[in-house]
């Protein structure tokens, strides 16, 4: 079904008929031909409509962020800054977009030789509901300023948002062809892949949607980008500052209500400071506030399904079952609503579920290392690779653990985000490919050598 369904109560706001063949047909000729004129663009026109998305974005963050709460629930102070960030990823391509679309010349034996970036044609965005505007505009931004056209399959969950990106880009000047939203379900994504008119496919998600559109976009000898799920590791080392890593810990873990690619979900902590961070990260988790999200003051809202609810309840009493022990949260929130409250699980056996599996909810696993080479051995045991924290104030180890986590990407002293100007993405079932910075431009490119002897 696709429809909007508050997670607050679980009732229905409004629903959906998915896409028939006919509208999917009409939108690929559409998307096609769009494709033929905007490409031929000046890439400083394709700017000033990034710029004008952008100014779109931050005086109506509010009306925008409104509803991305009540369709998945995040706490309405962050769904604002979501859409305010969006801006910044518009703005970042609307600015630098053609230094990095330049010409690059490179000297050899030919009179000129040069790499020229094109664009490759339609790019079929399939999308998860957590971040519902960002996950698109960090895709959208860079693939309009190359010249590709854009074919939006959001998540189920999330139609209002996803017909308001349609919208807010029309709005900003892009023709309604260049970027289209189409209402289908996961099941019609492979009559759109295999699709001669869809050159590239990009998918964030979990791994069996990216194991799914991976695997078809191989049969079709398609370009593919993967964002896929994360069991990010935290590590605190005896000269951190204890005070803010647990304060920022909490944040991490619980940041969307505990439902982001990038929260920490594994926190490893030496020995030697195990006691004391541990009551400061608890102190810091059980003062999180969880409530409605349209409250001001609320930290934690509901998760977005009834289903991630099951789920997360289900991990923690798998590991508690198996010997775990919680030392805050651990048992769903009475009442109505998709309510979990913030949860630390310490003492857990290998064999839980939470070790090696990737947890959708404010619930963490704390486990002791020994020393930086016990530390670097836990982050390491996942088969996840998407982003670290590593909490330090000894340059040595700051350098030892960004060279060994195996991760997109590591912050020292800092809780994983992402932000425009740099690259973003994992390695291993984390998935492949990078979103943002001058790389994820580059990704929905024909890198083309051009040889003039
Ligand atoms: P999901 O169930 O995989 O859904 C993501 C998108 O894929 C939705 O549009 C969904 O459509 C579609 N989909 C699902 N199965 C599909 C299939 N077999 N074929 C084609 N499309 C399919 O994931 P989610 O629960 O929405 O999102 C949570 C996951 O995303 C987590 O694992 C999280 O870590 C990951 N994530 C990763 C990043 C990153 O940047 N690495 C960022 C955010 C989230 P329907 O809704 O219609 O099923």
């Amino acid at each position: 079904m696709i429809a909007s369904i508050n997670p607050v109560d679980n009732t229905l706001i409004t629903s959906f008929e998915p896409a028939t063949p006919t509208a999917i047909e009409a939108a690929l000729v559409r998307a096609a031909a769009a494709f033929a004129r905007h490409r031929e663009t000046p890439l400083a026109e394709r700017a000033a409509k990034l710029a004008r998305a952008a100014e779109i974005l931050e005086t109506e963050s509010d009306r925008y962020g409104r509803l991305l709460t009540l369709e998945m629930g995040k706490p309405i102070a962050a769904a604002r800054a979501e859409v305010a960030k969006c801006a910044l990823a518009c703005r970042y391509y609307a600015e630098h977009g053609a230094a990095l679309l330049a010409d690059e010349i490179i000297p050899t034996s030919a009179r000129r030789s040069l790499v020229r970036y094109q664009p490759l044609g339609v790019v079929l965005a399939v999308m998860p509901w957590n971040f519902p505007f960002w996950q698109v505009f960090r895709f959208a931004a860079p693939s309009l300023m190359a010249g590709n056209t854009g074919i939006l399959k959001h998540a189920s969950n999330v139609p209002q948002s996803a017909l308001a990106i349609e919208e807010i880009l029309r709005r900003a000047g892009f023709d309604g062809d260049e970027f289209q939203t189409l209402l289908i379900t996961s099941s019609q994504v492979e009559s759109l892949l295999v699709d001669d008119r869809i050159a590239a496919a990009t998918l964030t998600g979990s791994e069996g949607a990216g194991r799914s559109v991976g695997s078809i976009a191989g049969r079709e000898i398609k370009k593919v980008v993967l964002e896929l799920g994360g069991s990010d590791p935290f590590v605190i080392m005896p000269s951190a500052d204890i005070d803010t890593a647990a304060q920022v810990a909490a944040k991490a873990r619980c940041v969307n209500n505990g439902q982001s690619c990038i929260a920490a979900k594994r926190f490893i902590v030496h020995r030697d400071v195990a006691g004391e961070f541990t009551t400061k990260f608890v102190a810091a988790m059980r003062a999180l506030r969880v409530g409605d999200p349209m409250d001001e003051s609320t930290d934690v809202g509901p998760l977005a399904t009834p289903q991630i609810l099951e789920e997360v309840a289900a991990f923690v009493d798998d590991a508690t079952a198996l010997g775990a022990k919680a030392l805050c949260g651990g048992r769903r929130v009475d009442g109505p609503g998709n309510y979990y409250p913030p949860t630390v699980l310490v003492d857990i056996p290998s064999a839980a579920k939470i070790v090696t599996e990737e947890v959708f909810g404010p619930v963490a696993a704390l486990f002791v290392a020994k020393n930086k080479e016990d530390a670097v051995r836990i982050a390491n045991a996942t088969p996840f690779g998407l982003g670290a924290a590593a909490w330090t104030r000894d340059e040595e180890e700051q350098r030892f653990f960004a060279d060994r986590i195996e991760a997109g990407q590591v912050f020292i002293n800092a809780m994983v985000a992402s932000d425009p100007r740099v690259p973003f993405g994992g390695i291993r079932r984390s998935g492949f490919g990078r979103e943002l910075g001058p790389h994820g431009i580059r990704e929905f490119v024909n890198a083309k050598t051009i040889w003039v002897a």
